[in-house]
């Protein structure tokens, strides 16, 4: 099959994330990917701003990453969690429970970080953190304790519950309304990171949570950042004010931190801006660092062991071996190294070199945080056209509705990401006239 041949039997027969098969987009095909570099069929390297949607953090083909998949492989790839257990799970395990929020609590304090559960996808995770807000509140004798409050603007996954908690409007999932879970929204936070505090903005949230508290098993929300629901980041205080009604009203705090966590936001998890330690925390995303589909449930010793009999659920390839492995090298990388120094150094070249275009006609806003950059326009842009101006540029930039955003791996260097900056700023900056 040639490069032709293939787009087009893609085209034609498979499903991209959210295209329709009567009105198919182009697709780029890639031969292979290596650092920061994507290489298309056609022999084209493109500087990747994406990170795969946050993953791939460390960039691609990384020889210790490929290292320990290897290792792993020539072990075992695979065996049933049920009833096994594994040297690469309870090494993960015991890494990601010492690097979590809160890990510097006392042994034995209720609100640590003590119990995790493996699952395969960020939304599947999602469905395990709900299940066990759920089972928790019916274990301490609150069946009655069922529903979810969010704030509007989240994106937490694309499967049933997981749905119910996006954005009701703006979200991906209006179709389904009527079918879904009915939750509770409160209004998207309106004061900015980095923006002067007004402490009356809490008060819509303490209004909702007198209001359906002795219904609520949970709050689950994007701390500080809210990504595919609109590439937002709001105040910290926001956080420290839910998690405090949280446990005022015995509703418990979910953070959602699959997009957040291992640095994206120059914390190593979003949490951090805060000193808020959530009940119940899910992790994916750059988990394996974008090689493998791995997410992560971790809970308090309280709300682990508080739940009566057994939890109700256990995905098929839980805990799977090789995911494990790479994920512990993903960790052993982030960890090492001075990983929040180099998110600070590319925050600033991202402030330096995109804001520029905040005055530009056309953009409504430039905002950055940690490794991300937001561009937001004041209309929708043409995904396939401007797509294609990136591709000509020579950097992989994938833009929805007004946000066109990059969030590089971690490992861009000082001249790539001006490069990516630049292409970018040339491509809005066309795009506006
Ligand atoms: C991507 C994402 C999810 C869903 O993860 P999948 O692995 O795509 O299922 C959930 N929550 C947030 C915040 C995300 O960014």
């Amino acid at each position: 099959m040639d490069t032709e041949e293939l787009l087009v039997w893609d085209r034609d027969h498979l499903w991209h994330p959210y295209t329709s098969a009567a009105e198919p987009l182009p697709a780029y095909a890639v031969r292979r990917a290596e650092g920061v570099r994507i290489e298309l069929e056609d022999g084209r390297r493109l500087i990747d701003g994406m990170s795969s949607w946050w993953c791939a953090v460390h960039g691609y083909n990384h020889p210790r990453l490929n290292a320990a998949a290897q290792r792993q492989l020539g072990e075992m790839s695979h065996v049933m969690f049920g009833g096994l257990t594994h040297r690469p799970a309870v090494e993960l395990g015991r890494r990601l429970l010492a690097m979590a929020p809160g890990a510097s609590l006392p042994e034995g304090d209720p609100c640590k970080m003590e119990y995790v559960f493996f699952a395969d996808s960020g939304s599947v995770s999602v469905e395990v953190a709900m299940k066990m807000a759920m089972q928790w509140q019916h274990s301490q004798g609150h069946p009655e304790r069922n529903e979810f409050m969010t704030i509007r603007g989240g994106y937490h996954g694309d499967t049933w519950n997981a749905m119910s908690v996006c954005d009701p409007e703006g979200g991906m999932h209006s179709l389904w309304r009527g079918r879904l879970a009915v939750q509770h929204f409160v209004p998207r936070p309106a004061v900015a990171f980095g923006s002067g505090w007004k402490p009356e903005a809490l008060q819509p949230l303490r209004e909702a949570f007198e209001k359906h508290h002795g219904t609520l098993a949970a709050f689950i929300l994007e701390p500080i950042v809210q990504g595919a629901g609109g590439m937002w980041f709001y105040h910290p205080e926001y956080l420290r004010g839910i998690a405090g009604l949280c446990r005022e009203h015995g509703v418990l705090l979910i953070a959602d931190e699959i997009a957040t966590g291992f640095g994206r936001t120059g914390r190593m998890f979003a949490c951090e801006w805060t000193s808020v330690v959530p009940d119940i925390m899910c992790v994916g995303k750059a988990l394996t660092g974008g090689y493998m589909t791995l997410a992560a449930v971790l809970a308090t010793g309280r709300v682990a062991r508080g739940i009566e009999g057994a939890f109700m659920h256990g995905p098929t390839f839980m805990a799977n071996p090789l995911a494990c492995a790479v994920a512990c090298e993903s960790l052993s990388l982030l960890t090492e190294g001075n990983v929040l120094e180099r998110i600070a150094r590319i925050e600033s070249i991202l402030r330096e070199e995109l804001s520029p275009l905040a005055s530009s006609r056309g953009v409504r806003d430039v905002r950055v945080l940690g490794a991300i950059g937001v561009i937001e326009m004041a209309e929708p842009v043409e995904m396939a056209a401007i797509q294609r101006r990136f591709v000509e540029a020579g950097v992989w930039v994938r833009p929805f509705g007004r946000l066109v955003y990059v969030m590089p791996p971690y490992v861009i260097s000082d001249e790539e990401l001006r490069t990516l900056c630049r292409a970018l700023v040339r491509v809005v900056w066309d795009t506006c006239r």
